[in-house]
């Protein structure tokens, strides 16, 4: 559909404007006259009592906008890339080959080269470099600037983002800049093979629905996506790529933030997203007490302890402790779930687990749907059962090892 506006018979009262949900109409010189922001809705059609607003079939589609590779920003600190960076790369590059593209990585900082080895191992065709001090810490004005000016002149088909403090501040802004759209903490990716647009995938409504999102008119495609939620593939460093140096036109004088200094943050955490094994615990252990059977759970497995937002929310836990969509996103090797329902919310960081068990007195928690293995049953009587087994398991298997030096 498209709208148009009859000027002849408009009298500028201004009763459309008024009704425009997305601000399309302007009045100009006394008479209605849209802007770019026009969906065709026809809000505007209805409001106008002097009948000078039409909607139109409209013949031709506006042509879907075109672009080339797929590209990853390559975001590092230090000199160290990150990890959510390794794990986007090895992402784009099944969609570069469903695409038949290329796949390429944005990397920007002082003297961070050697990065683009790394780069090609993990897929990268291409790394589209941009070095000097002015690069050195991630500052949000001139990476704006930097990436905005390499998209313009090279053009990519889609661009991805780790959804990090850094890539959430500065993915948006690029977005605006470009005048494209932007799908935050994407959870699934894939080309449509008919259209061959990128289809971003994400929970919408609360967790409650998933919505698959598409962006058929607007270059590049641009997804965030939160750190472990792509599996990061083994690097081949037999591979190797173009570097293509982008001339940097951003000058310190001309950046309005300065680095004064940088205070590590020494505050409590656990690296639930390294784990190799976890086990959370949530509404179900009834307390703040009963968290020590997660702690000891964890502790018997050489692993670390999480918790659902229930638990967390209820104040028995602390929020970095927390599992799912508000929480950490994880993939560890093992992820046991006690006391937990399985909403999808708390599914939404965790279902990639390569096995999951769950541990739930009500046989039909949702969390058994997803389950490696299940168990059935109290977990005040089950956990401890597991963690004296397994602590007797390991003091057997020390006993043995010495005997047999
Ligand atoms: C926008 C939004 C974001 C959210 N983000 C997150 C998130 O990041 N992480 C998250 O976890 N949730 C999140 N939630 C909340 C989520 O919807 C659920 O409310 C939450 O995950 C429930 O936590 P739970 O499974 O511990 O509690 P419940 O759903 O209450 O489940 C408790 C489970 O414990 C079992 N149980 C009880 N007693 C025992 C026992 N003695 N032995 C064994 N089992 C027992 C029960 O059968 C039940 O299945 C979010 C919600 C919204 C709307």
């Amino acid at each position: 559909m498209s709208i148009k506006i009859l000027t002849d018979l408009c009298t500028g009262c201004g009763a459309c404007v008024d009704r425009c949900p997305f601000g399309a109409v302007d009045l100009t010189g006394g008479v209605a006259v849209l802007n770019d922001n026009c969906t065709s809705c026809g809000a505007c059609v209805r409001a106008c009592p002097e009948k000078a607003i039409e909607q139109t079939k409209k013949a031709k589609k506006k042509p879907a906008a075109v672009g080339k590779g797929v590209w990853v920003f390559i975001e590092q600190r230090d000199g160290a890339i990150d990890p959510v960076a390794l794990e986007l790369l090895s992402e784009g590059r099944k969609l570069a080959d469903d695409l038949g593209s290329e796949l390429a990585g944005v990397l920007l900082g002082d003297g961070v080269e050697s990065l683009c080895t790394a780069c090609f191992a993990y897929g990268a065709d291409k790394v589209y470099l941009m070095e000097g001090p002015v690069f050195r810490y991630y500052r949000t004005d001139p990476y704006t600037d930097a990436v905005t000016a390499i998209i313009k002149e090279y053009q990519p088909e889609i661009l991805l983002f780790g959804a990090t403090n850094n890539g959430r501040d500065f993915a948006a802004r690029v977005a605006v800049r470009i005048v494209t759209g932007l799908t935050a903490d994407c959870t699934k990716l894939d080309i449509d093979p008919e259209t061959k647009l990128l289809r971003q995938t994400r929970p919408a409504f609360g967790g409650n629905v998933m919505a698959t999102i598409l962006c058929p008119r607007h270059r590049p495609q641009m997804a965030t996506v939160r750190p472990k939620v792509m599996k990061m593939a083994e690097p081949d460093y037999t591979r190797s790529g173009e570097i293509i140096r982008c001339a940097g036109e951003i000058r310190e004088e001309d950046v309005t933030t300065r680095i004064m200094d940088i205070v590590r943050s020494v505050g409590h955490s656990v690296n639930l997203q390294d784990a190799e094994i976890i086990v959370s615990g949530g509404r179900g252990i009834g307390g703040p007490e009963n968290y020590r059977l997660i702690e000891d759970l964890a502790g018997a497995l050489g692993g670390v302890a999480g918790a659902s937002r229930a638990a967390v929310d209820a104040g028995w836990v602390p929020q970095y402790r927390q599992v799912g969509q508000t929480g950490k996103t994880v993939a560890p090797k093992l992820y046991i779930a006690c006391g937990i329902s399985g909403a999808i919310q708390h599914l939404a960081g965790m279902n990639t687990s390569e096995i999951i068990v769950a541990v739930n007195n009500d046989p039909e928690a949702p969390i058994f749907s997803i389950a490696t293995y299940g168990l059935v049953g109290d977990l005040f009587t089950v956990l401890p059962l597991l963690t004296a087994k397994i602590k007797a398991y390991k003091e057997a298997s020390a006993d043995a090892r010495k005997e047999a030096v």
